[in-house]
């Protein structure tokens, strides 16, 4: 069947910037399984999807405006270490998830002190355009609890 609405869809993918750094990747040791029309992945890559199928690979470019969105000077802000998620000890560098009222988002740490930290709030892929290589692995249709959860379930997708 061909990627449309309420497929779901498993893949594997490679990620790279322009200048050709990998930067993220996902095969069978860790498969990326999502339900399709309901958001899940960024629009652009979810529309060059469209009417694929098992096997199909696919190159799929974005500018950083349809990815992660440009960066913005002066997005420096202190927060506090225990609003920090996803690590128990922090240097710069790493990445942080930082609840705010539009939701979460991840943020770079650069500095660390005692109680309180130095983040930039730029997504870490800010500014970068996106070069995906898709293969598309598997593709069928979505059950109807993954419909009534709007999201896919199984290896790869959500557990609960
Ligand atoms: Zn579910």
């Amino acid at each position: 069947m061909n990627i449309d609405k309420d497929s779901v869809v498993r893949f594997h993918y490679t990620l790279k910037d322009d200048s050709g750094e990998l930067l993220d990747s996902a095969d069978e040791s860790s498969p990326m399984t999502y339900l399709h029309g309901h958001g899940s992945l960024m629009p652009g890559l979810e529309s060059a999807l469209v009417g694929k199928t098992t096997g199909d690979q696919v190159e799929v470019k974005l500018s950083a405006a349809e990815a992660f969105g440009e960066r913005e000077e002066n997005a420096e802000q202190r927060v506090p270490l225990k609003h920090l998620g996803g690590a128990r000890a922090w240097k710069p560098g790493m990445t942080a998830v930082v609840h705010t009222q539009q939701g979460q988002r991840q943020v770079t740490v650069l500095k660390v002190g005692h109680t309180m930290a130095t983040v930039d709030t730029n997504h870490p892929l800010a500014g970068k355009a996106l070069n995906f290589n898709v293969e598309i692995v598997e593709v069928r249709p979505a059950s109807a609890e993954e419909l009534s959860h709007g999201h896919a379930h199984g290896p790869g997708g959500h557990h609960h």
